[in-house]
């Protein structure tokens, strides 16, 4: 028999480990501006249209490429960053493996111009699919500038991976604030769809945040910064904390390491630990902090889309952190007082990624300077307190303790009765109950409908049955323009620069839920109309729950059943919420004619029932 191991062909192994580099066109977005900055640049701009799938050009003053570099550079392991092993170890510049230009060819078309400031003719080369199509001597100013066009042209497999033009464009603005947010002195602009999203002047570190982030609704960023400044043997940390106040539900938190961004989750809890006490539980802090640290103390040699980065000594780390985070609060010592009241927050709690991180604090007995220990104390105590509230909210309300709104009833029995109530999720659909044989008794503290069948007692949660209505509702009528409720004054929402664009690309699909709304500035809505559920509900926590819904990398649902989940929630029926005998007859009929009743569109129960066997059993 013959042999059979062969090489692969260049253009196969270059696909395989484009699959590596390039995963979205931000990953394309990353590689190139990289470059441009290894190459020196002081000007990049950044062109995008569609998300970066049909165009993504990267334009710079650098130091260019002769004409011998320039085809060399498409060449895998081609790289002019490092020539031994060793030279991995220290590394100042960001790419090193010389793979991802040729990565990105095999998989795109590509036109690059490039010019040395001291060469009179630039060159021009033309590739597809890693292929040379053409190489020419042309005009060109100094630098180099790189086009990326059809991403995926010739691996549909990996092109239907994409995600919405919205998410693709999240994650372009989410890889360009990386980048851009260590580089303050070069100036950057963002070019989507034509038109500019970002002009970044150079400037100071502080000034660069504000740039970015700008002004959302009352947050002006650059006075909401605190600096924060540790210099010790092992490492210096350095950058800007938000004041408690500024706090969000969903923050810019931002880890450096040696002017790389990473993903730390556990250097990200010493700094939420830090402002323990000070900001509510259902916010988290802004942060930007930059590491610098001897290259030998961190894992150099990491892939390069990898985030995750690893240290020699992270459980020193840490208490540097928390002590640096924290005496800077202390030293702003501002401690505002605390508001919170929760009565209107919505009872299903939404889904938290960040809340999933359940990490071990380490051990350290750091105790070092912790300014407001004993004021800190009474928050903590507050919080606690406010903490098990909501819990007992959720889970373990016994609604006869307080005022239950039904008379000459045995709050024992009720008690009891309680205790023996069976969560139903884990039934078959066919199992639940008829819509014939069930009847309304009453709303019981404007929370649930209690009803019963023939043969049990069942308690339904207003909130929750009425999401899964709603949300049937726009998802079956899904494309069709839904109607709407005209505002008596427009109300303006205001977000920040990238959402906007974001807003921009998914300006059609929020308009067909019933909301009318205008582009106002570049930063800005005005919403002249909302969906007709919507009623007295807020457009602007609605329009915010709607985007960062949609633009949701994590499930496997569409974009438009996302957006139908963030109405739904934010138009149901709240609890709390009185209903009228004809509301709640009103509301068990639809409910009864969802086909998946027993659970909302998140997958959390709606309804509890026990039998009355049970209920003679027990009494
Ligand atoms: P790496 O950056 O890991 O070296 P790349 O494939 O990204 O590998 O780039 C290959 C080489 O092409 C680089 O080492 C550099 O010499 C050259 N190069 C790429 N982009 C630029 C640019 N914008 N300006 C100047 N040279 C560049
Ligand atoms: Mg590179």
């Amino acid at each position: 028999m013959s042999d059979i191991i062969h090489l692969l062909p260049d253009t196969v192994a270059n696909q395989i480990a484009a699959g590596e580099v390039v995963q979205r066109p931000s990953s394309v977005l990353k590689e190139l501006v990289e470059n441009s900055l290894d190459a020196g640049a002081q000007h990049i701009d950044i062109i995008v249209r569609d998300a970066g799938r049909t165009l993504l050009k990267v334009i710079d003053d650098g130091k260019g490429m002769s004409p011998t570099d320039a085809r060399m550079a498409f060449e895998r392991h081609a790289t002019s960053k490092i020539s031994t092993a060793t030279d991995l170890f220290n590394l100042q510049t960001m790419g090193f493996r010389g793979e991802a230009l040729a990565s990105i060819a095999a998989v795109s078309q590509v036109d690059m111009t490039t010019r040395r400031p001291e060469d009179e003719l630039g060159t021009k080369i033309e590739m597809a699919g890693a292929t040379v199509i053409s190489q020419d001597y042309c005009q060109c100013p100094y630098g180099t500038a790189i086009a990326v066009k059809n991403l995926f042209f010739n691996t549909p497999a990996r092109r239907r991976f994409l995600k919405t033009n919205s998410t693709e464009l999240k994650n372009l603005f989410q890889d360009f604030y990386r980048i851009a947010l260590v580089y303050p002195k070069v100036h950057f602009t963002f070019t989507a769809n034509d038109e500019q999203v970002f002009n970044l002047e150079p400037g100071t570190t502080k000034q660069r945040i504000a740039q970015l982030l700008g002004k959302t609704g009352k947050t002006d960023f650059y006075s909401q910064l605190l600096t924060i400044d540790t210099e010790t043997e092992l490492l210096s940390i350095k950058g800007y904390i938000g004041k408690p106040e500024s706090a969000q539900k969903s923050p810019y938190q931002y880890l450096f390491v040696n002017g790389r961004y990473m993903r730390h989750p556990y250097f990200h809890k010493a700094v939420i630990n830090a402002y323990q006490g000070l900001i509510a539980n259902d916010v988290q802090p802004h942060y930007f902090i930059y590491f610098s640290i001897a290259a030998q103390d961190i894992d150099v040699n990491i892939h390069p889309t990898k985030t995750e980065i690893k240290f020699a000594d992270e459980q020193s780390i840490w208490p540097l952190l928390y002590a640096a985070v924290r005496e800077t609060l202390g030293k702003y010592d501002a401690r505002p007082s605390l508001d919170f009241d929760q009565t209107d927050a919505p009872d299903i709690p939404t889904y938290d990624p960040r809340r999933n991180a359940s990490l071990t604090m380490p051990s350290t007995g750091y105790d070092g300077y912790d300014p407001f220990k004993s004021s800190e104390q009474r928050t903590v105590d507050k919080e606690q307190r406010h903490e098990s509230q909501n819990r007992n909210g959720n889970q373990e309300t016994r609604p006869w303790k307080q005022e239950t709104g039904i008379r000459n009833q045995d709050i024992q029995n009720w008690q009891r009765l309680y205790e023996g109530f069976q969560s139903h999720s884990e039934l078959s659909q066919q199992q639940l109950i008829e819509q014939d044989d069930i009847a309304l008794i009453c709303q019981l503290d404007n929370k649930w409908l209690l009803c019963r069948t023939a043969t049990e007692l069942v308690l339904i949660d207003q909130h929750r049955a009425h999401t899964r209505v709603l949300y049937d509702h726009y998802t079956t009528q899904s494309g069709k323009q839904q109607a709407s409720q005209q505002l008596l004054f427009p109300e303006l929402w205001q977000i920040n620069i990238d959402k906007a664009a974001i807003v921009r690309e998914m300006l059609d699909d929020i308009k067909s839920l019933g909301f009318e709304i205008q582009k106002f500035g570049n930063t800005a809505f005005s919403v002249t109309a909302v969906p007709a559920e919507l009623g007295d509900g807020n457009p602007i926590e609605a329009l915010n729950d709607i985007l960062a819904t949609a633009t949701e990398q994590t499930t496997n649902t569409t974009r438009q059943q996302k957006m139908a989940l963030a109405l739904a929630r934010n138009a149901a029926i709240r609890a709390g919420q009185q209903l009228n005998a004809t509301q709640q007859a009103q509301l068990l009929e639809q409910w009864l004619k969802t086909p998946m009743k027993a659970i909302t569109p998140e997958g959390k129960n709606i309804m509890l029932t026990i039998s009355f066997n049970e209920i003679t059993r027990r009494i």
